[in-house]
């Protein structure tokens, strides 16, 4: 932690609070250990129980061994229900007045506790949460993560790590232990007063298995007069992991978009046209009735999404204002696609699995076509050049192009189109326009955007 921890005086009458782990096929040792390191690093007085929630894991005993801990109690469910409905079944058996979601495999650092507690008590509708420190998946250790992170999301909305700008970062080096306003909430590790939770309706109970309910509460929290907080002086380190070490009945992709789709029904507005842009798939799958959730948002109060994104994530590009065309850029089967490539990296193709991310592109008012904040650029306008991304730059006569009405992306002012012929050797190469030629049609999966 930064320095200054240590010299803040926590405030002295902290409400307890009823932390809740919901597990499924967890192993013991890890839930062992985020137990273990609740308890020893918190001041006794504030821990008024652990709820363990084991979500119908093939071992039972798991669970009721753990039980025999002090403060440690056990609900089992008598199916599979998922990570929202398991943790609504803790908030709900919880007796404390403050909730404390942790993942199953975490751990406490020292004084993690007292400095969200003083956060939400004082002001109920903030929901806090540590910095998430990392613990390496491979050999366990505790690693420090960066203080400068915030989360968020792009229209594929999958959550990610946003660096803050330079702007964020020198606010923070004023004041480094100030809380961090953050537009997403990672998910697993946050605390929220139980009143407000139940106020706000808790979790939406027809998601399942894992994903999307970050989303949805985060949107739901800002929207309907909340707000969301990163705690600096709190760490908890959590495994982050590259699987799911469980089955998701249904499909892990199904069962993230049917969620995903569930929270942009109800909270994005006409906005949840960039995330089907971004996602072309997602319109196929079901998403099943959302009717009380758009009552519970009238009830409320709630925000419209534009409040959202004008006050609380600015940053998000939103692709109407300044675009034409966005979405994946399709040429049969394929797409274009960054490859995971940054700044002065090529790009190149690869099969289309409509999903964002690489593959999210924009055509731009002022004629570049841009991933994020890089634009396609030409580096030597010849036939059989590499195109590479660059930053943009408004007025980079390298980076304009023209869209023709036979699917062909021109290089402004020449008569070179894109061209994926050579992709596989080595990436999308400048060539000279020919109407004939497949490997220079492309096609955006949202066109002529309408204005909000
Ligand atoms: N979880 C659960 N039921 C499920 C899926 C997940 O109780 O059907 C629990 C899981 O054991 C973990 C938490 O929900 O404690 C979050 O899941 P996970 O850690 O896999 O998500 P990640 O941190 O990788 O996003
Ligand atoms: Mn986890």
């Amino acid at each position: 932690r930064n320095q200054l921890c240590k010299t803040h005086a926590w405030k002295e009458d902290l409400l307890p609070t009823s932390v809740i782990i919901t597990f499924h096929n967890e192993a013991r040792s890890t839930l062992l250990r985020t137990i273990t390191s609740v308890l020893l690093r918190s001041p006794p007085n504030l821990i008024q129980e652990i709820i363990l929630v084991d979500d119908y894991s093939d071992k039972p005993d798991d669970g009721l061994e753990l039980a025999q801990i002090q403060k440690v109690k056990i609900l089992r469910n008598e199916r599979r229900e998922g990570l929202m409905r398991s943790r609504v079944k803790g908030a709900d058996a919880a007796t404390a007045p403050i909730l404390t979601f942790l993942d199953s495999h975490c751990e406490c650092n020292q004084h993690w506790l007292e400095p969200m507690l003083e956060r939400v008590m004082e002001d109920r509708t903030r929901v806090v949460c540590p910095i998430i420190d990392v613990i390496n998946m491979d050999n366990f250790q505790y690693v420090g993560a960066s203080a400068d992170l915030r989360g968020g999301f792009d229209w594929n909305l999958v959550f990610k790590w946003d660096y803050m700008t330079a702007n964020q970062r020198n606010a923070r080096r004023s004041d480094p232990i100030a809380p961090i306003r953050t537009p997403m909430i990672a998910g697993g590790l946050f605390m929220i007063d139980k009143s407000w939770f139940d106020e706000l309706g808790k979790y939406d109970m027809m998601m399942d298995v894992w994903g999307g309910e970050n989303l949805e509460i985060s949107f739901r929290v800002w929207q309907c007069q909340g707000s969301l907080e990163i705690i600096p002086c709190s760490r908890v380190g959590h495994v982050f992991r590259k699987q799911h070490p469980y089955t998701f009945p249904g499909g892990s992709g199904n069962v993230f978009t049917r969620n995903t789709r569930r929270a942009a029904e109800v909270w994005m507005d006409e906005y949840k046209e960039y995330y089907y842009a971004a996602v072309p798939s997602a319109r196929n799958v079901p998403f099943g009735n959302i009717q009380s959730r758009l009552e519970l948002r009238k009830k409320l109060s709630c925000k419209p999404f534009a409040w959202y994104l004008e006050h609380v994530y600015p940053e998000l590009r939103i692709p109407d204002k300044k675009d034409v065309a966005f979405g994946a850029l399709q040429q049969g089967t394929l797409c274009m696609d960054t490859l995971g490539h940054f700044a002065d990296g090529t790009v190149g193709v690869y099969e289309c699995h409509g999903s964002g991310g690489n593959q999210e592109w924009a055509l731009t008012k002022d004629k570049s076509i841009r991933h994020s904040d890089l634009c396609l650029t030409v580096v030597n306008q010849n036939p059989g050049e590499l195109l590479k991304l660059h930053g943009c730059q408004e007025k980079n006569t390298k980076q304009k192009w023209e869209k023709l009405d036979n699917n062909r992306l021109q290089f402004m002012g020449s008569s070179l189109c894109i061209d994926s012929k050579v992709h596989k050797e080595k990436g999308l190469t400048l060539e000279t326009c020919d109407s004939g030629s497949l490997t220079q049609v492309w096609k955006f999966t949202l066109n002529n955007l309408k204005h909000h």
